[in-house]
Protein backbone atom coordinates (compact mmCIF):
# COMPACT_ATOMS: atom_id res chain seq x y z
CA UNK A 1 0.00 0.00 0.00
CA UNK A 2 1.05 3.39 -0.96
CA UNK A 3 0.57 6.20 1.57
CA UNK A 4 -0.81 9.05 -0.26
CA UNK A 5 -1.26 13.09 0.87
CA UNK A 6 -4.90 13.57 1.68
CA UNK A 7 -6.67 16.10 -0.32
CA UNK A 8 -6.70 19.41 0.26
CA UNK A 9 -9.98 21.09 1.97
CA UNK A 10 -11.49 22.99 -0.36
CA UNK A 11 -11.60 25.86 2.27
CA UNK A 12 -7.62 25.53 3.21
CA UNK A 13 -6.69 28.93 2.28
CA UNK A 14 -9.83 30.47 4.10
CA UNK A 15 -9.65 32.41 7.32
CA UNK A 16 -11.30 30.27 10.03
CA UNK A 17 -15.21 31.30 9.75
CA UNK A 18 -16.17 34.02 12.54
CA UNK A 19 -18.68 32.36 13.92
CA UNK A 20 -16.25 29.64 15.06
CA UNK A 21 -13.78 31.93 16.38
CA UNK A 22 -14.52 33.60 19.79
CA UNK A 23 -13.72 37.40 19.36
CA UNK A 24 -11.45 38.88 21.73
CA UNK A 25 -13.44 41.45 23.54
CA UNK A 26 -16.40 38.58 23.93
CA UNK A 27 -13.39 36.01 25.63
CA UNK A 28 -12.60 39.40 28.09
CA UNK A 29 -15.99 39.25 28.92
CA UNK A 30 -16.63 36.16 29.33
CA UNK A 31 -14.03 36.04 32.12
CA UNK A 32 -14.58 39.07 33.71
CA UNK A 33 -17.91 37.85 34.33
CA UNK A 34 -17.33 34.47 35.67
CA UNK A 35 -13.68 35.31 38.15
CA UNK A 36 -13.74 36.78 41.04
CA UNK A 37 -11.25 36.89 44.52
CA UNK A 38 -10.75 33.91 45.52
CA UNK A 39 -7.87 35.47 48.44
CA UNK A 40 -8.35 35.47 52.01
CA UNK A 41 -7.86 38.59 54.05
CA UNK A 42 -5.05 39.63 56.74
CA UNK A 43 -4.61 42.80 58.79
CA UNK A 44 -1.21 44.33 58.52
CA UNK A 45 0.47 47.82 59.56
CA UNK A 46 0.73 50.88 56.99
CA UNK A 47 4.40 50.10 56.41
CA UNK A 48 3.13 46.52 54.90
CA UNK A 49 0.42 47.22 53.33
CA UNK A 50 1.96 48.97 50.24
CA UNK A 51 1.03 47.39 47.18
CA UNK A 52 -1.78 45.12 48.84
CA UNK A 53 -5.33 44.94 47.96
CA UNK A 54 -7.35 46.54 50.01
CA UNK A 55 -10.29 43.50 51.26
CA UNK A 56 -12.51 46.28 52.74
CA UNK A 57 -12.90 49.95 52.33
CA UNK A 58 -10.69 51.83 54.40
CA UNK A 59 -12.85 54.27 56.90
CA UNK A 60 -11.08 57.32 57.99
CA UNK A 61 -10.90 57.71 62.03
CA UNK A 62 -10.41 60.94 62.17
CA UNK A 63 -11.08 64.28 59.66
CA UNK A 64 -8.05 65.92 57.56
CA UNK A 65 -7.85 68.53 58.85
CA UNK A 66 -8.45 67.80 62.10
CA UNK A 67 -9.47 71.25 63.13
CA UNK A 68 -9.28 74.52 61.20
CA UNK A 69 -6.18 75.94 60.49
CA UNK A 70 -3.69 78.70 58.81
CA UNK A 71 -2.73 77.65 55.39
CA UNK A 72 0.26 80.55 55.57
CA UNK A 73 2.52 81.77 58.29
CA UNK A 74 1.24 85.66 59.47
CA UNK A 75 -1.53 87.07 60.91
CA UNK A 76 -4.95 86.02 62.40
CA UNK A 77 -8.30 87.64 63.54
CA UNK A 78 -11.81 88.02 63.48
CA UNK A 79 -13.55 88.80 59.85
CA UNK A 80 -12.57 90.08 56.28
CA UNK A 81 -12.01 93.62 55.61
CA UNK A 82 -13.14 96.31 53.19
CA UNK A 83 -10.87 97.91 50.56
CA UNK A 84 -8.63 100.81 52.43
CA UNK A 85 -5.91 100.61 55.16
CA UNK A 86 -6.16 98.61 58.32
CA UNK A 87 -4.40 98.99 61.57
CA UNK A 88 -4.88 96.06 64.36
CA UNK A 89 -3.64 95.74 67.82
CA UNK A 90 -1.08 92.11 68.32
CA UNK A 91 -2.28 90.32 71.42
CA UNK A 92 1.02 88.70 72.60
CA UNK A 93 1.79 85.35 71.75
CA UNK A 94 1.53 83.18 69.04
CA UNK A 95 -0.20 80.10 67.08
CA UNK A 96 2.34 77.76 65.92
CA UNK A 97 1.55 74.13 64.56
CA UNK A 98 1.40 71.20 66.97
CA UNK A 99 1.31 74.94 69.70
CA UNK A 100 -1.66 76.32 70.02
CA UNK A 101 -2.84 79.80 71.49
CA UNK A 102 -5.08 78.82 74.40
CA UNK A 103 -6.72 82.14 74.71
CA UNK A 104 -9.80 83.63 73.10
CA UNK A 105 -8.39 86.55 70.47
CA UNK A 106 -10.86 89.57 70.87
CA UNK A 107 -12.41 91.26 68.41
CA UNK A 108 -10.25 94.22 66.47
CA UNK A 109 -7.13 92.29 67.32
CA UNK A 110 -4.76 89.92 65.74
CA UNK A 111 -2.70 87.52 66.54
CA UNK A 112 0.56 85.84 64.71
CA UNK A 113 0.02 82.82 63.09
CA UNK A 114 2.57 79.98 61.59
CA UNK A 115 1.38 77.77 58.76
CA UNK A 116 -0.41 74.86 59.89
CA UNK A 117 -1.41 76.12 63.81
CA UNK A 118 -5.00 75.13 64.70
CA UNK A 119 -7.38 78.96 64.68
CA UNK A 120 -7.09 80.00 68.05
CA UNK A 121 -10.28 81.41 69.37
CA UNK A 122 -11.89 84.45 67.96
CA UNK A 123 -9.77 83.55 64.84
CA UNK A 124 -10.64 82.78 61.24
CA UNK A 125 -8.89 85.05 58.69
CA UNK A 126 -5.74 85.64 58.06
CA UNK A 127 -3.22 87.89 56.18
CA UNK A 128 -0.14 86.52 54.76
CA UNK A 129 3.05 87.90 56.44
CA UNK A 130 4.43 89.45 53.22
CA UNK A 131 1.48 91.90 53.22
CA UNK A 132 2.05 93.14 56.90
CA UNK A 133 3.95 96.17 58.25
CA UNK A 134 4.70 95.60 62.21
CA UNK A 135 6.30 97.30 65.05
CA UNK A 136 5.92 94.49 66.98
CA UNK A 137 2.88 95.73 68.55
CA UNK A 138 0.14 96.34 66.04
CA UNK A 139 -0.10 95.47 62.22
CA UNK A 140 -0.98 97.51 59.35
CA UNK A 141 -1.91 96.14 55.90
CA UNK A 142 -4.22 97.22 52.87
CA UNK A 143 -7.58 95.47 52.41
CA UNK A 144 -9.58 93.96 50.97
CA UNK A 145 -9.35 90.53 52.60
CA UNK A 146 -12.01 87.98 52.10
CA UNK A 147 -13.93 86.38 55.41
CA UNK A 148 -11.90 83.08 56.10
CA UNK A 149 -9.04 84.12 53.08
CA UNK A 150 -5.60 81.91 54.00
CA UNK A 151 -7.31 79.46 56.39
CA UNK A 152 -8.25 76.17 55.94
CA UNK A 153 -11.98 74.53 56.80
CA UNK A 154 -11.86 71.39 58.88
CA UNK A 155 -12.61 68.41 57.10
CA UNK A 156 -11.98 70.12 54.03
CA UNK A 157 -10.37 67.52 52.70
CA UNK A 158 -11.92 64.28 54.46
CA UNK A 159 -14.71 63.60 57.42
CA UNK A 160 -14.60 61.86 59.95
CA UNK A 161 -16.23 58.22 58.73
CA UNK A 162 -16.19 58.98 54.91
CA UNK A 163 -14.69 56.11 52.89
CA UNK A 164 -11.09 57.26 51.80
CA UNK A 165 -10.04 54.32 49.75
CA UNK A 166 -12.37 51.67 48.21
CA UNK A 167 -12.36 47.72 48.54
CA UNK A 168 -9.81 46.58 45.87
CA UNK A 169 -7.75 49.53 45.83
CA UNK A 170 -3.92 48.81 45.21
CA UNK A 171 -2.58 50.41 48.14
CA UNK A 172 0.42 53.80 46.59
CA UNK A 173 2.40 55.06 48.84
CA UNK A 174 0.37 58.54 48.58
CA UNK A 175 -2.65 55.98 50.25
CA UNK A 176 -0.65 55.47 52.89
CA UNK A 177 -0.37 59.61 53.49
CA UNK A 178 -4.25 59.29 53.38
CA UNK A 179 -4.62 56.42 55.85
CA UNK A 180 -2.27 58.24 58.12
CA UNK A 181 -3.52 61.78 58.25
CA UNK A 182 -6.85 59.78 58.69
CA UNK A 183 -5.74 57.97 61.76
CA UNK A 184 -5.33 54.80 60.80
CA UNK A 185 -2.41 52.53 61.40
CA UNK A 186 -3.41 49.38 59.79
CA UNK A 187 -5.48 47.80 57.41
CA UNK A 188 -7.23 45.25 56.05
CA UNK A 189 -5.66 43.66 52.88
CA UNK A 190 -5.73 40.07 50.66
CA UNK A 191 -3.70 38.20 50.88
CA UNK A 192 -1.09 37.97 47.50
CA UNK A 193 -2.44 35.76 44.77
CA UNK A 194 0.04 33.25 44.07
CA UNK A 195 0.60 32.15 40.57
CA UNK A 196 2.12 29.31 39.55
CA UNK A 197 4.11 28.68 36.29
CA UNK A 198 4.58 25.44 34.78
CA UNK A 199 6.38 24.69 31.48
CA UNK A 200 5.56 21.76 29.54
CA UNK A 201 7.65 19.78 26.55
CA UNK A 202 9.95 17.31 26.48
CA UNK A 203 12.28 19.28 24.12
CA UNK A 204 12.87 21.76 26.88
CA UNK A 205 15.94 21.93 29.61
CA UNK A 206 16.83 24.59 32.21
CA UNK A 207 19.08 27.38 31.84
CA UNK A 208 22.89 25.97 32.18
CA UNK A 209 21.52 22.69 31.81
CA UNK A 210 23.60 20.77 29.06
CA UNK A 211 21.18 20.72 25.97
CA UNK A 212 20.93 17.93 23.39
CA UNK A 213 20.31 18.41 19.95
CA UNK A 214 16.47 19.12 19.03
CA UNK A 215 16.45 20.49 22.63
CA UNK A 216 15.93 24.09 23.67
CA UNK A 217 15.97 26.09 26.61
CA UNK A 218 13.04 27.18 28.42
CA UNK A 219 12.17 30.53 27.74
CA UNK A 220 8.64 31.04 28.92
CA UNK A 221 9.54 30.13 32.85
CA UNK A 222 11.92 32.72 33.53
CA UNK A 223 9.65 35.49 32.06
CA UNK A 224 6.51 34.69 33.65
CA UNK A 225 7.60 34.02 36.82
CA UNK A 226 9.41 37.67 36.82
CA UNK A 227 5.97 39.27 34.89
CA UNK A 228 3.80 37.67 37.80
CA UNK A 229 6.38 39.43 40.13
CA UNK A 230 6.53 42.60 38.41
CA UNK A 231 2.64 42.86 38.33
CA UNK A 232 2.73 42.51 42.21
CA UNK A 233 1.89 39.24 42.36
CA UNK A 234 3.68 35.78 44.20
CA UNK A 235 5.11 33.63 41.65
CA UNK A 236 5.40 29.97 42.76
CA UNK A 237 7.95 27.95 40.18
CA UNK A 238 6.51 24.70 39.38
CA UNK A 239 8.98 23.59 37.18
CA UNK A 240 8.67 21.71 34.13
CA UNK A 241 7.07 18.51 33.08
CA UNK A 242 7.59 16.34 30.17
CA UNK A 243 4.72 15.58 27.30
CA UNK A 244 3.46 13.25 29.38
CA UNK A 245 -0.13 12.73 30.68
CA UNK A 246 0.46 11.28 34.34
CA UNK A 247 3.79 13.81 34.58
CA UNK A 248 1.42 16.06 33.90
CA UNK A 249 -1.29 14.99 36.44
CA UNK A 250 1.03 14.79 39.08
CA UNK A 251 2.45 18.34 38.39
CA UNK A 252 -0.92 20.24 38.76
CA UNK A 253 -1.83 17.88 42.15
CA UNK A 254 0.97 18.61 43.72
CA UNK A 255 0.37 22.70 42.54
CA UNK A 256 -2.88 23.14 43.74
CA UNK A 257 -2.29 23.73 47.54
CA UNK A 258 0.10 26.23 46.83
CA UNK A 259 -1.46 28.02 44.30
CA UNK A 260 -4.74 29.94 43.60
CA UNK A 261 -4.23 29.83 39.35
CA UNK A 262 -1.91 28.23 37.31
CA UNK A 263 -0.19 29.45 33.74
CA UNK A 264 1.09 26.75 31.99
CA UNK A 265 2.65 26.72 28.69
CA UNK A 266 2.79 24.53 25.72
CA UNK A 267 0.85 21.47 24.36
CA UNK A 268 -2.25 23.54 24.52
CA UNK A 269 -3.21 22.76 21.25
CA UNK A 270 -5.55 20.05 20.11
CA UNK A 271 -2.46 17.48 18.76
CA UNK A 272 -0.85 14.21 19.76
CA UNK A 273 1.14 15.79 22.30
CA UNK A 274 -1.15 18.61 23.43
CA UNK A 275 -1.25 16.68 27.06
CA UNK A 276 -2.12 20.21 28.74
CA UNK A 277 -5.45 20.16 26.66
CA UNK A 278 -6.01 17.02 26.79
CA UNK A 279 -5.72 16.57 30.53
CA UNK A 280 -7.93 19.89 31.67
CA UNK A 281 -10.22 18.00 28.76
CA UNK A 282 -10.79 15.05 30.78
CA UNK A 283 -11.16 16.68 34.41
CA UNK A 284 -14.04 18.09 32.83
CA UNK A 285 -13.99 21.85 33.04
CA UNK A 286 -12.16 22.60 30.29
CA UNK A 287 -13.04 24.82 27.21
CA UNK A 288 -10.58 25.19 24.48
CA UNK A 289 -11.00 28.58 23.26
CA UNK A 290 -10.22 29.26 19.93
CA UNK A 291 -10.04 32.95 20.22
CA UNK A 292 -9.43 35.15 17.47
CA UNK A 293 -6.08 36.50 17.81
CA UNK A 294 -2.55 36.86 16.53
CA UNK A 295 -0.38 35.44 17.93
CA UNK A 296 -1.89 33.71 20.47
CA UNK A 297 -4.58 30.90 19.78
CA UNK A 298 -4.99 28.27 21.36
CA UNK A 299 -5.70 28.73 25.18
CA UNK A 300 -6.99 26.11 27.16
CA UNK A 301 -8.72 27.28 30.08
CA UNK A 302 -10.26 24.71 32.75
CA UNK A 303 -10.41 23.82 36.70
CA UNK A 304 -7.84 21.61 38.13
CA UNK A 305 -9.23 20.82 41.46
CA UNK A 306 -10.83 24.63 42.37
CA UNK A 307 -7.85 26.00 40.94
CA UNK A 308 -8.04 27.88 37.20
CA UNK A 309 -5.27 26.88 34.97
CA UNK A 310 -4.32 29.34 32.03
CA UNK A 311 -3.28 26.75 29.23
CA UNK A 312 -0.93 29.26 27.09
CA UNK A 313 0.52 28.89 23.95
CA UNK A 314 4.41 27.41 23.98
CA UNK A 315 5.71 29.73 21.69
CA UNK A 316 7.18 32.47 23.91
CA UNK A 317 5.63 35.79 22.01
CA UNK A 318 1.52 33.89 22.04
CA UNK A 319 2.18 33.39 25.74
CA UNK A 320 3.53 36.68 26.27
CA UNK A 321 0.65 38.27 24.37
CA UNK A 322 -2.42 35.92 26.18
CA UNK A 323 -0.73 36.36 29.55
CA UNK A 324 -0.87 40.14 28.91
CA UNK A 325 -3.90 40.22 27.35
CA UNK A 326 -6.10 37.44 28.92
CA UNK A 327 -3.92 36.42 32.29
CA UNK A 328 -3.67 39.81 33.79
CA UNK A 329 -6.51 41.28 33.90
CA UNK A 330 -7.92 37.55 35.03
CA UNK A 331 -5.16 38.08 38.02
CA UNK A 332 -6.75 41.71 39.24
CA UNK A 333 -10.10 39.25 39.61
CA UNK A 334 -8.92 36.41 41.23
CA UNK A 335 -6.45 38.64 43.21
CA UNK A 336 -9.43 41.06 44.51
CA UNK A 337 -8.59 44.40 42.65
CA UNK A 338 -10.88 44.14 40.20
CA UNK A 339 -10.32 43.98 36.50
CA UNK A 340 -7.39 46.45 35.47
CA UNK A 341 -7.46 46.99 31.73
CA UNK A 342 -4.70 48.78 30.48
CA UNK A 343 -4.60 52.11 28.91
CA UNK A 344 -3.48 52.07 25.52
CA UNK A 345 -3.27 54.96 23.68
CA UNK A 346 -3.11 56.41 19.70
CA UNK A 347 -0.20 57.35 18.14
CA UNK A 348 0.90 57.65 14.39
CA UNK A 349 2.36 54.65 12.86
CA UNK A 350 5.75 54.37 11.92
CA UNK A 351 5.18 51.40 9.98
CA UNK A 352 3.13 50.01 7.25
CA UNK A 353 0.50 46.75 6.84
CA UNK A 354 -2.38 45.02 5.62
CA UNK A 355 -4.14 42.85 7.58
CA UNK A 356 -7.34 40.61 6.86
CA UNK A 357 -10.19 40.83 8.80
CA UNK A 358 -11.17 38.02 11.23
CA UNK A 359 -8.67 38.25 14.05
CA UNK A 360 -7.16 40.75 16.81
CA UNK A 361 -3.69 41.20 15.96
CA UNK A 362 -0.87 42.31 18.72
CA UNK A 363 2.31 43.50 17.00
CA UNK A 364 5.64 44.01 19.05
CA UNK A 365 6.22 47.70 19.00
CA UNK A 366 8.14 50.46 21.00
CA UNK A 367 7.75 54.27 20.69
CA UNK A 368 10.46 56.40 18.62
CA UNK A 369 10.25 60.14 17.66
CA UNK A 370 6.27 60.14 18.55
CA UNK A 371 5.72 56.92 16.24
CA UNK A 372 5.16 54.00 16.82
CA UNK A 373 7.38 51.19 15.38
CA UNK A 374 7.01 47.41 14.53
CA UNK A 375 9.63 44.57 14.79
CA UNK A 376 10.70 43.50 11.66
CA UNK A 377 9.42 40.23 11.59
CA UNK A 378 5.92 38.64 13.05
CA UNK A 379 7.34 35.69 13.76
CA UNK A 380 5.97 34.17 16.87
CA UNK A 381 9.27 32.33 17.84
CA UNK A 382 11.35 35.63 17.63
CA UNK A 383 11.99 36.16 20.97
CA UNK A 384 14.35 38.76 19.94
CA UNK A 385 11.46 40.84 18.91
CA UNK A 386 9.83 40.90 22.35
CA UNK A 387 12.82 41.74 23.98
CA UNK A 388 13.02 44.95 21.51
CA UNK A 389 9.61 45.73 21.99
CA UNK A 390 8.57 48.36 24.84
CA UNK A 391 4.97 47.50 24.20
CA UNK A 392 2.28 46.03 21.86
CA UNK A 393 0.47 47.66 18.77
CA UNK A 394 -3.26 46.54 18.73
CA UNK A 395 -5.04 46.19 15.65
CA UNK A 396 -8.99 46.33 15.98
CA UNK A 397 -10.29 42.71 14.59
CA UNK A 398 -11.45 43.85 11.15
CA UNK A 399 -9.58 44.61 8.09
CA UNK A 400 -6.92 47.21 7.74
CA UNK A 401 -4.34 49.00 5.86
CA UNK A 402 -2.13 50.91 7.98
CA UNK A 403 -0.20 53.71 6.31
CA UNK A 404 2.98 55.45 8.54
CA UNK A 405 1.25 58.38 9.78
CA UNK A 406 -2.30 56.50 10.46
CA UNK A 407 -3.71 56.22 13.66
CA UNK A 408 -2.88 53.31 15.92
CA UNK A 409 -3.49 51.76 19.39
CA UNK A 410 -0.21 51.28 21.38
CA UNK A 411 0.05 49.30 24.55
CA UNK A 412 2.88 50.16 26.92
CA UNK A 413 4.29 47.13 28.39
CA UNK A 414 3.89 49.38 31.59
CA UNK A 415 0.06 50.10 31.51
CA UNK A 416 -0.55 46.20 32.15
CA UNK A 417 1.61 46.59 35.71
CA UNK A 418 -1.30 49.04 37.31
P1 LIG B 1 3.50 23.81 21.86
O1 LIG B 1 2.46 24.85 22.24
O2 LIG B 1 3.81 22.87 22.97
O3 LIG B 1 3.09 23.12 20.60
O4 LIG B 1 4.82 24.61 21.54
C1 LIG B 1 4.87 25.55 20.49
C2 LIG B 1 6.32 25.98 20.27
O5 LIG B 1 6.78 26.67 21.41
C3 LIG B 1 7.28 24.83 20.07
O6 LIG B 1 8.24 25.24 19.12
C4 LIG B 1 7.91 24.66 21.42
O7 LIG B 1 9.18 24.08 21.37
C5 LIG B 1 7.97 26.09 21.90
N1 LIG B 1 7.97 26.15 23.36
C6 LIG B 1 7.12 25.53 24.18
N2 LIG B 1 7.38 25.79 25.47
C7 LIG B 1 8.45 26.62 25.46
C8 LIG B 1 9.22 27.24 26.47
N3 LIG B 1 8.92 27.08 27.77
N4 LIG B 1 10.24 28.04 26.09
C9 LIG B 1 10.55 28.22 24.79
N5 LIG B 1 9.86 27.67 23.80
C10 LIG B 1 8.82 26.86 24.11
MG1 LIG C 1 4.87 21.19 23.32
Amino acid sequence: MTLTPPPLSNDCFALPAGVNWTPVDEALALLRDRLGPVTGAETVPLANALGRVLAQDAVAKRANPPLPNTAVDGYGFAGGKPEGPHVLPLVAGRAAAGVPFDAQVPAGRAIRVLTGAALPDGVDTVILEEDVNTDGTQIAFNGPLKHGANTRKAGEDVCADDVILPAGRVITPADLALASATGLAELTVRLPLRVGVLSTGDELVEAGAPAGRGQIFDANRPMLLALIRQLGFVPVDLGKAVDNREALRAHLDGAVSRTDMILTSGGASAGDEDHMSALLQEAGAMQEWRIALKPGRPLALGMWQGTPVFGLPGNPVAALVCTLIFARPSMGLLAGAGWQAPQGFEVPAAFEKRKKPGRREYLRARMRDGKAEVFKSEGSGRISGLSWAEGLVELGDGAAEIRPGDPVRFLPYGSFFM
